[in-house]
């Protein structure tokens, strides 16, 4: 807070509260904010009912509980104090409450407390990396267990249940997303799986992932019914190539946007650079995108501890599209993938 020049933190539903609390927050109209002045102890404002779910952390933070008829958005005003010039707020924090902050601390400059916080959370810690690592086993069993099963004359929303169900039966205590993409749907990426019928030779994206001890899995796998044709290899093998670039890219002498440069350098060159629509992976943790986002013209530079996705993509509208990603940390001994589930194109029935 001393070098971003914020005299306080304000910090509402999302996972910078967590991240410092280990509270996650209700998302109610009835507002809880940990609030962290720059020179002084941190307090959690939280609404009475609430409080019993909160477990106190005195050298970390007080709990300040509001009943139903106080006004806790001048509470918290009252805690930040009127000489704060510049005010970090969590940029998940609902409107109505920022507006009414707003009004009751006319003098301060509000913006965004992801100055202050993303560096502290992009650096992954030896315990998070585990259970970062934890989470993408996890799923790695499930898109194994995906091998051995058939895809063909089933529709994306039956196996789009299987894989809910699998990532919870290992171990995640929330699905986040499942996307089955068949055929002409894998050209969309963030395709929601539908009713279409699976058929022979159809190529099957599927991107899924959960949340287990707080942390994130974030894993794809391409899915093929019966051989694939050669355009269908070879497009694979293209995917399967700058991924590896992507990922063997990820060193700590390096910065973000050179990474998915060179992820996408394999995919220019072999002429298929305007289907590769986004950029090639995002930060992960407490949530499933977070900095550092992988992606031309971030210049953030890479550091041991930084976790995020290589997940490269092809896509061809109207015919099929692949993704393939891994989760890796960025280490001073070199790239580390999270993941260790067979990257090959899988053959499926
Ligand atoms: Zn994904
Ligand atoms: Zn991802």
């Amino acid at each position: 807070m001393d070098a971003t020049g914020v005299d306080a933190l304000l910090l509402s539903v999302g996972a910078d509260l967590p991240y410092l609390t280990g509270y996650e927050a209700m998302p109610l109209e009835r507002v809880t904010m940990l609030v962290v002045p720059r020179d002084d102890d941190a307090a959690l404002v939280v609404p009475r009912l609430e409080a019993p779910r909160v477990v106190e952390q005195p050298d970390v933070f007080t709990v300040v509980a509001w009943d139903e008829t106080d006004d806790p958005l001048a509470l918290i005003a009252g805690l930040v104090g009127r000489g704060a010039g510049s005010v970090g707020i969590g940029e998940r924090t609902w409107a109505r409450f920022v507006l009414g902050l707003q009004e009751a601390l006319p003098d301060t400059r509000f913006r965004s407390a992801t100055d202050v916080m993303a560096p502290l959370r992009m650096q992954k810690d030896a315990a998070e990396i585990e259970r970062l690592e934890t989470a993408a086993h996890a799923v790695d069993r499930v898109a194994a267990e995906m091998h051995d099963r058939p895809f063909g004359g089933r529709t994306e929303s039956d196996i789009h249940r299987e894989l809910a169900a699998r990532i919870l039966e290992h171990g995640h205590q929330r699905v986040n997303f499942a996307i089955v993409g068949s055929g002409p749907n894998g050209a969309s990426p963030h395709h929601e799986a539908g009713e279409r019928l699976i058929g022979d030779g159809d190529v099957i994206v599927c991107d899924f992932g959960g949340t287990m001890q707080g942390y994130c899995s974030d894993i794809t796998r391409v899915f093929v019914v019966g051989e694939p044709t050669t355009e269908v290899r070879d497009v694979y093998a293209v995917l399967f190539e700058a991924q590896e670039a992507g990922v063997r890219a990820a060193t700590t002498t390096t910065t973000c946007e050179s990474v998915d440069a060179a992820a996408r350098a394999v995919i220019d060159g072999a002429g298929f650079g305007e289907y590769f629509v986004h950029r090639t992976g995002h930060g992960i943790g407490l949530e499933e995108h977070e900095e550092p986002y992988i992606v031309a013209g971030n210049r953030q530079p890479l550091e041991p501890g930084h976790a995020f996705s290589i997940e490269p993509g092809i896509y061809f509208p109207g015919r099929f599209g692949m993704r393939l990603e891994d989760i890796v940390v960025a280490a001073d001994a070199g790239p580390r993938r999270l993941n260790e589930a067979s990257r090959e194109l899988a053959v499926v029935a």
